[in-house]
């Protein structure tokens, strides 16, 4: 893994790890003053936040947030449907938030973009949109700078306000933790998807040119996220119900419908601690229509998502493991303490998950090392380190 990270910072393409660079070149202090706004986007929802910051380690001291649906049309509509939807809610969201103040102190407000999907960055406050994933398709979107697309929309909504810096979920969750915390390492989601994000010396990326930034960020994937583990469950039942009569006579519409049986399905099913597993017994019929089976059957499906599940969080944790070894922080030498902030409903909401990857981690590292090393849940990383990057690279600093 560490090796594989080199190789992505040598030259584009380079791995399949691919080390994407942030062009974040410095994370937020504490020390940074003033009102900041975010706007995360990333599943199904979107978020809006407001944050006061104190300066002078005095934190965040006040912060207001609103989340709001996408509606699914504007989820296949077009790209100006989409950023308008998003400019009208905000501009209300300000609106509502600064009633009865006087903001006329001549300052553009500040916003930070938190945008998790795949883009090609050329600055902090740029990047193309390489394609959609989960749930969005809007054509006209793709190859265009959303940056751009979200500053035209604000403008149309007579909004006065400013992107300073374009960040994903991974990066977020980086400066939100380091904001808190200057031990943290590395920040990292385990949601619908996986990605990491890290800080690399400048001098330790070879495939940059130009002027150096001093932020990297890494993504890998080995269908160990929450979108592939309920899927890879049903096609060993599928596989099992086609080679053996376990289930017995069943309709295996639903079983052949991919993506059918979701991970909080499974993680619903691993967790059942009731003693004749009615849990997975409800689950097998509501979802799957598999009536009747024995308990013996229902243990085994037990275990089929223990495997699985072990599986992801292993080579998760060898990941974070690699992440460690890459930047000498794996305990071994280095006695510094190291945070690594985790976030993502994957980690939060599967608790045997989030538990393996854990003791993973401890194996990997070794009793003595692990002890200088800390696994810390980040709630909400995403959309507050986006208004704390945004304050980071303030033009009224
Ligand atoms: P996103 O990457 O879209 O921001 P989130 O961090 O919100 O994702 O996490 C959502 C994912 O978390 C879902 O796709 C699902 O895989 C997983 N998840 C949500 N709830 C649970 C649960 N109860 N048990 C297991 N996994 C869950
Ligand atoms: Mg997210």
């Amino acid at each position: 893994m560490a090796d594989e990270m080199c190789a992505g910072l040598e030259k584009e393409g380079g791995s399949r790890v691919k080390m994407l660079l942030s062009y974040v070149d410095k994370l937020p202090t504490g020390r940074e003053e003033g009102l900041f706004y975010g706007l995360d986007l990333g599943g199904t929802n979107f978020r809006v936040l407001k944050v006061q910051l104190g300066g002078n380690d005095k934190h965040v001291i006040s912060r207001e947030s609103r989340e709001l649906a996408i509606p699914p049309h504007l989820m296949s509509g077009s790209s100006s449907e989409l950023f308008g939807f998003i400019a009208s809610e905000l501009a209300k969201f300000v609106a509502d938030e600064e009633q009865g103040t006087s903001l006329s102190n001549g300052k553009t407000r500040e916003l930070g973009f938190t945008f998790s999907f795949p883009v090609r960055q050329r600055s902090v406050a740029s990047g193309t949109l390489v394609k959609w994933t989960k749930a969005f398709s809007i054509e006209d979107a793709v190859g265009k700078d959303v940056v751009a697309e979200l500053q035209t929309a604000m403008q149309k909504q007579g909004l006065d306000m400013h992107v300073a810096a374009l960040i994903n979920d991974a990066v977020g969750t980086l400066a939100g933790a380091r904001y808190y915390d200057e031990d943290v390492v590395a920040g990292v989601i385990f949601g619908t998807g996986t990605n990491a994000a890290y800080v690399e010396k400048a001098n330790a990326i070879p495939k940059w040119e130009g002027e150096l930034p001093n932020s990297g960020e890494m993504i890998y994937e080995k269908l160990t996220s929450g979108m592939y583990l309920g899927e890879i469950v049903r096609r060993v039942l599928l596989k099992l119900s086609l080679q053996s009569s376990i289930f017995g006579e069943i309709d295996r519409t639903k079983l052949k419908t991919h993506f059918h049986l979701r991970t909080p399905h499974i993680s619903a099913m691993h967790h059942d601690n009731t003693p004749d597993l009615k849990i997975v017994e409800e689950k097998l019929k509501e979802i799957l229509e598999i009536a009747g089976t024995s308990l013996e059957t229902r243990k085994m499906l037990v275990e089929i998502c223990d495997i699985v599940t072990r599986r992801a969080a292993r080579l998760a944790a060898a990941g974070l493991a690699g992440i460690l070894k890459k930047l000498g922080r794996d305990g071994s030498v280095d006695k510094r303490r190291s945070v690594i902030a985790i976030d993502g409903g994957l980690f939060e909401h599967y608790a045997k998950f989030s538990k393996c990857l854990e003791a993973t981690l401890i194996e990997l590292l070794g009793e003595e090392s692990s002890k200088f090393v800390v696994v810390k849940h980040a709630d909400d990383g995403s959309g507050i380190g986006a208004a704390l990057i945004a304050a980071s690279q303030s033009q009224y600093r």
